[in-house]
């Protein structure tokens, strides 16, 4: 079945499915709420970003990122390869193309955890699509201790994030949601509403031709 999208492409699908952007602050909790979400709404998969940061212990090479070096980086941008792009706290990152344009012919729901940068372009790119929130911390001392409390990265680094983060609680404007993480599962259940109400959306539900025909065409006695 054709659709025709919001910004009047065709598509020959049914259903596109949702591209979920979360940004926040480094240590605001959105890789938090990102897991959660992936792991109990089979609905979303999660665009595995290519990286050339340095692994932290806890992260699986191919599962929270590809860990890749700046040669190869610079190939895949100048090859096309990346939706999206951007440098962050000193290192670059980017979201391969080929994963997140099957995921959405194939009307699936995609999980975006990229900075505001990334937001802004693919929003640019796609802007039907993107649902977008913004996950901030209830305080700056609190971002820190949570910064502190993940211990994973040095304090350098950790300075770096933290004198970022007013940059990037700025461009709050930019999204179509702001949470505050404040108590994690309110801040969850305020994501799900979210996803709720846009898989609601009058254009996310093609079906809606064919079952309000069924409804006007039914008898009743
Ligand atoms: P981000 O992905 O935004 O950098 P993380 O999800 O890694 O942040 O969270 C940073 C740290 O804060 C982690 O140790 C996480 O367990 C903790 N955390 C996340 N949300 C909350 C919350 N609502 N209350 C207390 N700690 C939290
Ligand atoms: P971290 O190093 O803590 O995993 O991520 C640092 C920042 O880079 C976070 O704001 C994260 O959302 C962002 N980021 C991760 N992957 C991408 C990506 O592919 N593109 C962009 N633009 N930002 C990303």
């Amino acid at each position: 079945m054709t659709s025709v999208s919001a910004s009047g492409q065709n598509y020959a699908i049914a259903r596109r499915g949702i591209m979920l952007v979360l940004s926040s602050p480094s240590g605001a909790g959105k890789s938090t709420i990102a897991r959660t979400l992936l792991e109990s709404d089979p609905r979303f998969s999660l665009s595995v970003s290519v990286t050339t940061r340095k692994r932290r212990a806890s992260e699986i090479d191919g599962v929270h990122y590809r860990f890749i070096d700046r040669s190869e980086f610079e190939h895949l941008r100048s090859a096309g390869a990346l939706l999206e792009w951007a440098e962050v706290h000193g290192n670059f990152y980017g979201t391969p193309r080929a994963a997140a344009e099957k995921a959405m012919r194939d009307g699936r729901d995609m999980l975006f955890d990229i900075d505001y940068q990334g937001a802004l372009q693919l929003q640019k790119q796609a802007k039907a699509d993107i649902v977008s929130i913004f996950i901030l911390p209830p305080s700056m001392a609190e971002l820190k201790t949570r910064l502190l409390r993940r211990a994973e990265d040095s304090g350098e680094t950790i300075a770096v994030r933290l004198k970022n983060a007013k940059v990037e609680i700025e461009r709050w404007r930019d999204y179509d949601y702001v949470v505050v993480n404040d108590d994690l599962n309110h801040a969850y259940s305020a994501v799900q509403a979210i996803i709720t109400a846009e898989r609601l959306r009058r254009d996310r539900q093609p079906g809606l031709f064919d079952f309000t025909e069924q409804l006007l065409g039914e008898e009743v006695a």
